[in-house]
């Protein structure tokens, strides 16, 4: 696959100047309202997209080198030279084939459970190359140096500048350069040591940042050096209470909650990476997909869990999964968890059944804002835990160019083919659109254009959708068009352009979505549809294309304005997405903003005694958490995002 850095930034100006999209609509376009191409003189449009003559598929015409020579060039240090032992450590953990290559592996339980797990086990080219040689390219490093991070907290040891800086054992370091990362983003590299020394971890990161590393890295190293301590006894006993014929119930050492199945998908991708000849074996759970076949994968033995919340508690409910000795937690994209509804489920599989209470076990979480369910989540789950806030790396940062036109309903559908055209029909690009109904007949519509596209909603099989995904990944289908749930997490790091056909009437969604551009340090476009329809988002759209250095429209200021003065109050968006993607530490703010106090009787930030918060649940609700929030904070029960 061929990802092309876009480092021209110029390229950019130009066709987007190109694309009449100045927000007075100087020049082709007229004021608020956009004209379709066949009423405009037709010269301009037709000179306009000149700029765009790079035929090599890629914005801007980077020469490609350029991604390999950003990893500093080191292009041939690839494969398993890297464990210098190789075969020291191999007994046959695996059968011949590898987990999870064929689907016909088996794990193979060591029978004496004294082997030293810090050590790698034998390679298998094989699965080498099956998880290896997607690996990444294309990133563009330089962008990472001056992202802003902040860490707050007791005793926060220092961040790291190389993986080489931390010892994470023979195993991971020996992954890590078959992933050939070469640096660490900056997530990583405040994250890994924080977690490397145990501590608990609160981490705001923009999607595409590099979160999944961040955590993976670090705990799957001490899992390594620590080996399965009880886990492996506990699921050995297990197997023999329930008789000859009994099924193992599992006993992970570390579970990684996430929103969607797509989302838990890469992650477990990324986890089969870092476990590589090692005897840790990844599973993962999601709903809306075949139980019995994930009940039979965990039964080969599972220490690492992927799961997301509903199915997971299914599956302690059924015995599969016990949380008796889960030392490390993670809750990925937890702001999404609780938009989705997942509370109940996150806190009945966290405080209600048998997993080590906090300040036992170790638990990180990650999110993208920090709003206040994510803070009150905080506060119950983690002990005295470092704040992590770094800088925007995709979203809406720099690297993306965001756009905001006004298209009136009738003529979205000609303004979508013009943006099309113009950035090429192979760059990838994603499009919005509100209902699932939108999404059928936007694609019919593309397709009859004679565009290669695909769509992706909740109304899809499981197969339908993954198939979809496959094609908008591969190129096939370059143009993928998507009602929010797409914006879940997917990473697809290289799409060139984001369109919000149909804006959500939601500030975070709109950041969410934007976000799968400008991925990694690459940049990125967003264009977004306005009308009468959107007034609603009027304010927090200002606000995200000021702080982000974009340009505004004047008629979006002039609404904005309007629209303050009939209601002025309007705070909850504001208050939710204040400084930007809300990552500020709420412990660091004398009185706390909004009601959140960090001095309530016995939660003092950093001095939590015991293990209040386990086995309880109860506890808040009371009156700090009805200050007029969460208005779109939508439990909806264990029905998760595709409806199963
Ligand atoms: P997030 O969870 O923050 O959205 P991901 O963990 O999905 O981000 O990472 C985004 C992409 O960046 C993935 O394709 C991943 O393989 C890649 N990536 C992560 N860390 C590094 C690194 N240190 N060097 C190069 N690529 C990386
Ligand atoms: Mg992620």
């Amino acid at each position: 696959m061929s990802h092309v850095v876009v480092d021209n930034p110029h390229g950019l100006d130009q066709q987007l100047a190109a694309l009449d999209l100045n927000p007075d609509g100087q020049g082709g376009g007229t004021g608020r309202r956009y004209i379709p191409p066949h009423l405009r003189n037709k010269d301009a449009a037709k000179n306009g997209f000149g700029g765009y003559e790079n035929k090599d598929g890629g914005w801007g015409g980077a020469p490609r080198d350029a991604a390999y020579n950003s990893f500093g060039g080191r292009n041939d240090r690839s494969k398993s030279a890297f464990f210098n032992d190789r075969g020291s450590g191999s007994r046959g953990r695996y059968e011949r084939g590898g987990f999870g290559g064929g689907g016909n592996s088996r794990w193979v339980e060591d029978s004496r459970g004294e082997d030293d797990w810090s050590k790698p086990t034998a390679p298998n080219e094989r699965l080498e190359n099956e998880l290896f040689s997607g690996s990444n390219t294309g990133i563009n490093f330089e962008k990472y140096d001056d992202i802003p991070v902040e860490a707050t907290g007791t005793s926060c040891p220092p961040h790291i500048e190389s993986f080489h800086d931390v010892d994470m054992g023979e195993i991971i370091m020996g992954n890590i350069t078959l992933t050939r990362y070469t640096r660490p983003t900056p997530v990583q590299k405040h994250a890994i040591p924080i977690i490397k020394i145990k501590r608990d971890l609160m981490a705001c990161a923009q999607t595409g940042s590099g979160k999944t590393a961040a955590f993976l890295l670090p705990v799957l190293s001490q899992i390594y050096t620590e080996g399965p301590g009880d886990a492996l006894q506990a699921s050995k006993n297990s197997g023999q209470e329930n008789g000859r014929y009994g099924r193992r119930k599992q006993y992970p050492i570390s579970l990684v909650l996430a929103p969607t199945r797509e989302l838990a998908l890469q992650i477990y991708d990324e986890a089969r990476k870092f476990a590589y000849r090692s005897h840790v074996r990844p599973c993962v759970v999601y709903g809306g997909a075949d139980i019995g076949q994930q009940i039979r994968d965990l039964e080969r033995g599972c220490h690492l869990l992927v799961a997301t919340p509903g199915r997971l508690v299914d599956m302690m409910e059924r015995g599969k999964i016990g949380l008796d000795h889960c030392n490390y937690l993670v809750l990925d994209e937890a702001d999404r968890m609780l938009d989705m509804g997942f509370e109940p489920q996150i806190r009945r599989i966290v405080e209600q059944d048998t997993m080590p209470p906090k300040g036992i076990r170790q638990t990180m979480m990650f999110s993208a804002t920090f709003p206040k369910e994510i803070q009150i989540l905080a506060r119950d789950f983690l002990e005295d835990y470092i704040f992590l806030a770094v800088g925007r790396v995709g979203s809406t940062s720099e690297n993306i160019t965001q756009k905001v036109v006004w298209v009136e309903e009738n003529d979205k559908r000609s303004f979508l083919l013009d943006l099309l055209n113009a950035t090429g029909k192979d760059s990838l690009t994603l499009v919005f659109v509100e209902t699932k109904k939108g999404a059928d007949a936007l694609e019919d519509f593309l397709y009859r254009e004679g565009y290669a596209c695909t769509s992706i909603h909740g109304d899809r099989s499981q197969r339908d959708r993954e198939e979809a995904l496959h094609q908008f990944r591969s190129g096939r289908c370059p143009i993928l068009v998507a009602t929010a749930v797409a914006a879940r997490g997917l990473d697809i790091s290289n799409v060139k352009h984001v369109i919000n056909f149909d804006l959500p009437s939601d500030i975070e969604e709109y950041v969410h979505r934007i976000g799968r551009t400008g991925r990694v340090g690459n940049l990125g476009l967003a264009t977004s549809f306005f009308n009468d329809k959107n007034s609603n988002i009027t304010k927090d759209l200002l606000d995200i294309l000021v702080e982000a250095k974009q340009e505004v429209p004047s008629w979006l200021e002039s609404l904005a304005y309007e629209h303050q003065h009939k209601s002025t109050n309007r705070g909850r968006s504001k208050s939710r997405f204040s400084g930007g993607f809300g990552a500020r530490d709420y412990r660091q703010a004398s009185g706390g903003s909004g009601g959140f106090n960090s001095n309530r009787p016995g939660r003092n930030a950093g001095g939590h005694g015991g293990n209040r918060g386990f086995g309880g649940g109860g506890g808040f609700g009371g009156n700090f958490y009805s200050d007029g929030y969460g208005g779109n904070y939508n439990h909806s029960g264990s029905v998760d995002w595709w409806g199963n």
